[in-house]
Protein backbone atom coordinates (compact mmCIF):
# COMPACT_ATOMS: atom_id res chain seq x y z
CA UNK A 1 0.00 0.00 0.00
CA UNK A 2 1.45 3.21 -0.83
CA UNK A 3 1.28 6.22 1.22
CA UNK A 4 -0.64 9.20 0.20
CA UNK A 5 -1.26 12.42 1.96
CA UNK A 6 -4.07 11.43 3.77
CA UNK A 7 -1.94 9.25 6.12
CA UNK A 8 0.23 11.99 6.91
CA UNK A 9 0.11 14.95 9.00
CA UNK A 10 0.26 18.44 6.74
CA UNK A 11 0.82 20.88 10.16
CA UNK A 12 3.89 21.59 11.28
CA UNK A 13 6.16 21.77 14.41
CA UNK A 14 6.67 25.78 15.15
CA UNK A 15 9.13 26.89 17.37
CA UNK A 16 8.65 30.04 18.20
CA UNK A 17 12.07 32.49 17.85
CA UNK A 18 11.36 35.80 19.31
CA UNK A 19 12.67 38.01 16.77
CA UNK A 20 12.96 38.27 13.29
CA UNK A 21 15.90 35.58 12.44
CA UNK A 22 18.72 36.83 10.72
CA UNK A 23 18.67 37.34 6.63
CA UNK A 24 14.82 37.10 6.39
CA UNK A 25 13.41 39.77 4.54
CA UNK A 26 11.69 43.03 6.54
CA UNK A 27 8.12 42.35 6.34
CA UNK A 28 5.85 45.18 5.44
CA UNK A 29 3.49 44.62 8.54
CA UNK A 30 4.69 45.25 12.33
CA UNK A 31 5.25 41.07 13.00
CA UNK A 32 4.28 39.93 16.57
CA UNK A 33 6.20 36.65 16.52
CA UNK A 34 7.97 34.54 14.38
CA UNK A 35 8.19 30.67 13.98
CA UNK A 36 10.53 28.40 12.56
CA UNK A 37 8.71 25.14 11.65
CA UNK A 38 9.82 21.14 11.06
CA UNK A 39 7.80 19.09 9.06
CA UNK A 40 6.51 16.35 10.77
CA UNK A 41 7.83 12.82 9.38
CA UNK A 42 4.47 9.99 10.31
CA UNK A 43 1.78 8.38 9.90
CA UNK A 44 -1.22 8.37 11.24
CA UNK A 45 -2.20 5.24 13.19
CA UNK A 46 -5.14 3.26 11.88
CA UNK A 47 -7.49 4.65 14.73
CA UNK A 48 -7.91 6.06 17.81
CA UNK A 49 -4.33 8.46 18.93
CA UNK A 50 -0.76 7.90 18.81
CA UNK A 51 1.84 9.37 20.86
CA UNK A 52 4.66 10.72 18.04
CA UNK A 53 7.99 12.25 18.87
CA UNK A 54 8.99 15.01 17.13
CA UNK A 55 12.64 16.20 17.09
CA UNK A 56 12.16 20.15 16.99
CA UNK A 57 15.43 21.39 14.20
CA UNK A 58 15.63 24.98 16.30
CA UNK A 59 16.02 23.82 20.16
CA UNK A 60 16.70 20.07 19.26
CA UNK A 61 14.87 18.95 21.84
CA UNK A 62 12.12 16.09 21.53
CA UNK A 63 8.33 16.98 21.47
CA UNK A 64 5.83 14.68 22.07
CA UNK A 65 2.81 14.99 19.74
CA UNK A 66 -0.25 13.38 19.19
CA UNK A 67 -1.77 12.34 16.08
CA UNK A 68 -4.89 11.02 14.95
CA UNK A 69 -6.40 8.43 12.74
CA UNK A 70 -8.12 10.20 10.10
CA UNK A 71 -11.65 9.15 11.17
CA UNK A 72 -10.97 10.48 14.24
CA UNK A 73 -9.43 14.19 12.48
CA UNK A 74 -12.58 13.80 10.73
CA UNK A 75 -14.55 14.17 13.27
CA UNK A 76 -12.89 16.80 14.91
CA UNK A 77 -13.37 19.11 11.85
CA UNK A 78 -16.56 18.20 12.10
CA UNK A 79 -17.61 18.81 15.42
CA UNK A 80 -15.66 22.27 15.26
CA UNK A 81 -18.03 23.21 11.98
CA UNK A 82 -20.86 22.48 14.19
CA UNK A 83 -19.69 24.52 16.51
CA UNK A 84 -18.55 27.27 14.60
CA UNK A 85 -22.94 27.12 13.55
CA UNK A 86 -23.51 27.44 16.62
CA UNK A 87 -21.30 30.37 17.64
CA UNK A 88 -23.09 31.93 14.26
CA UNK A 89 -26.70 31.63 15.40
CA UNK A 90 -25.67 32.59 19.04
CA UNK A 91 -24.59 35.84 17.62
CA UNK A 92 -27.50 36.51 15.35
CA UNK A 93 -30.10 35.43 18.54
CA UNK A 94 -28.12 37.84 20.41
CA UNK A 95 -28.30 40.59 17.82
CA UNK A 96 -32.12 40.32 17.60
CA UNK A 97 -32.72 40.25 21.48
CA UNK A 98 -30.26 43.59 21.46
CA UNK A 99 -33.13 45.49 19.08
CA UNK A 100 -36.00 44.00 20.02
CA UNK A 101 -34.85 45.39 23.93
CA UNK A 102 -33.53 48.92 22.46
CA UNK A 103 -37.25 48.34 20.10
CA UNK A 104 -39.16 48.37 23.54
CA UNK A 105 -37.22 50.77 25.32
CA UNK A 106 -38.10 53.19 22.56
CA UNK A 107 -41.91 52.18 22.29
CA UNK A 108 -42.03 52.87 25.74
CA UNK A 109 -40.33 56.38 26.05
CA UNK A 110 -39.45 56.21 29.34
CA UNK A 111 -36.94 58.62 31.06
CA UNK A 112 -33.85 56.90 32.57
CA UNK A 113 -33.77 56.56 36.20
CA UNK A 114 -30.77 56.05 38.46
CA UNK A 115 -31.31 52.16 39.14
CA UNK A 116 -31.70 52.50 34.99
CA UNK A 117 -28.35 54.58 34.10
CA UNK A 118 -26.75 51.44 36.71
CA UNK A 119 -28.47 48.70 35.24
CA UNK A 120 -26.95 50.53 31.44
CA UNK A 121 -23.52 50.50 32.75
CA UNK A 122 -23.61 46.91 33.34
CA UNK A 123 -25.12 45.72 30.31
CA UNK A 124 -22.54 47.62 28.71
CA UNK A 125 -19.53 46.07 30.57
CA UNK A 126 -21.02 42.72 30.52
CA UNK A 127 -20.96 43.23 26.56
CA UNK A 128 -17.85 44.17 25.95
CA UNK A 129 -16.96 41.57 28.19
CA UNK A 130 -18.90 38.95 26.24
CA UNK A 131 -17.52 40.75 22.95
CA UNK A 132 -14.03 40.07 23.69
CA UNK A 133 -14.78 36.30 24.83
CA UNK A 134 -16.90 35.69 21.14
CA UNK A 135 -13.65 37.46 19.59
CA UNK A 136 -11.30 35.00 21.62
CA UNK A 137 -13.73 32.07 20.74
CA UNK A 138 -13.82 32.58 17.30
CA UNK A 139 -10.67 32.58 16.48
CA UNK A 140 -10.43 29.84 18.18
CA UNK A 141 -13.09 28.12 16.02
CA UNK A 142 -11.71 29.69 12.99
CA UNK A 143 -8.08 27.42 13.43
CA UNK A 144 -8.08 24.30 10.93
CA UNK A 145 -7.87 21.25 12.24
CA UNK A 146 -5.07 18.74 11.06
CA UNK A 147 -5.65 16.07 13.78
CA UNK A 148 -2.23 16.94 15.38
CA UNK A 149 -1.18 18.27 18.77
CA UNK A 150 0.99 18.57 21.52
CA UNK A 151 0.86 15.99 24.11
CA UNK A 152 1.85 18.78 26.39
CA UNK A 153 1.60 22.26 26.64
CA UNK A 154 4.60 24.12 25.35
CA UNK A 155 5.98 27.50 26.01
CA UNK A 156 7.54 27.88 22.45
CA UNK A 157 6.32 24.98 20.43
CA UNK A 158 3.34 24.81 18.64
CA UNK A 159 1.61 22.81 15.61
CA UNK A 160 0.97 24.90 13.06
CA UNK A 161 -0.31 25.22 9.55
CA UNK A 162 2.14 24.82 6.94
CA UNK A 163 3.79 27.89 5.93
CA UNK A 164 2.25 30.07 8.83
CA UNK A 165 5.53 30.82 10.14
CA UNK A 166 4.35 34.37 11.88
CA UNK A 167 1.29 36.01 13.28
CA UNK A 168 1.00 39.36 12.19
CA UNK A 169 -0.38 42.62 14.34
CA UNK A 170 -1.99 45.08 12.59
CA UNK A 171 -3.08 46.89 15.64
CA UNK A 172 0.10 47.42 17.20
CA UNK A 173 1.96 50.13 17.54
CA UNK A 174 5.06 48.95 18.82
CA UNK A 175 7.63 48.46 16.04
CA UNK A 176 10.63 46.88 18.07
CA UNK A 177 10.38 44.36 15.11
CA UNK A 178 11.46 46.97 12.42
CA UNK A 179 7.22 48.19 11.80
CA UNK A 180 6.88 51.64 11.28
ZN1 LIG B 1 12.14 23.72 19.63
Amino acid sequence: MSVTDETRPTFELGHRVAQRPEGVAEPETPVLQWYELHPIVAERPAEGEAGTPVDCGTCGETVDCLLASTALRDSRRVRRRRARYAYRAGQVLALVAAAGAFAYGAAKGTTMSGAGLALLVVVLVGGLWAASFANDLAKELAEPEDGLRLATPSAVHEIRPPGRDRDYDYHSGDSTLGGE
